[in-house]
């Protein structure tokens, strides 16, 4: 029951990426949230959903620099792996303060196929067993070894036998 449940969900999961991979190439999608020192936004375009997060010690309102949306110098970029780009960022304000920053590309076709795996896995395993069982005489259904046996059901689990 458990393992339907998180089938489901991952699946979900993963049409619903797959979603918002295909409306991101059309329009952009961004979501954002302000606090007073921090900011985080989550975008989603051209096939990628990136993670970009900011905070400052000083306070959004008494200082608008930090407010601006221009990336700060001094950045360290990662990556890509497989597709993943990770940049840092840090860079001072006034006298005491500091904005740090990070930025974070993840491609969604690697979102989807993480999400997906399990539940096709477990969707293809079920054919590919019987279809294996089948090549070698035994029973679909439980595997049981049917060379010789005639009587057309599987003495084992009492499933018909075809052929
Ligand atoms: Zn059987």
């Amino acid at each position: 029951m458990i393992r339907r449940t998180v089938l489901i969900t991952l699946s979900l999961a993963a049409f619903g990426t797959a979603g918002l991979w295909l409306i991101g190439y059309m329009t952009p999608l961004t979501w954002s949230h302000q606090t007073k020192t921090r900011l985080v936004v989550i975008a989603v375009s051209d096939g990628e959903l990136m993670l970009r997060r900011r905070s400052s010690t000083l306070d959004w309102r008494s200082s608008p620099a930090t407010h601006d949306d221009a990336w700060p110098l001094k950045q360290v970029k990662h990556g890509p792996y497989l597709g993943i780009r990770l940049e840092l960022a840090k860079a001072s304000v006034g006298e005491a303060g500091a904005i740090y920053g990070s930025k974070t590309v993840i491609p969604l076709w690697l979102v989807f196929t993480l999400l997906i795996f399990y539940p096709a896995a477990a969707f293809l395993r079920g054919p590919v067993r019987r279809r294996r069982r089948r090549r070698r005489g035994l029973c679909v259904q439980c595997g049981y070894n049917l060379t010789g046996n005639t009587s057309g059901t599987c003495p084992e689990c009492g499933v018909a036998v075809a052929g």
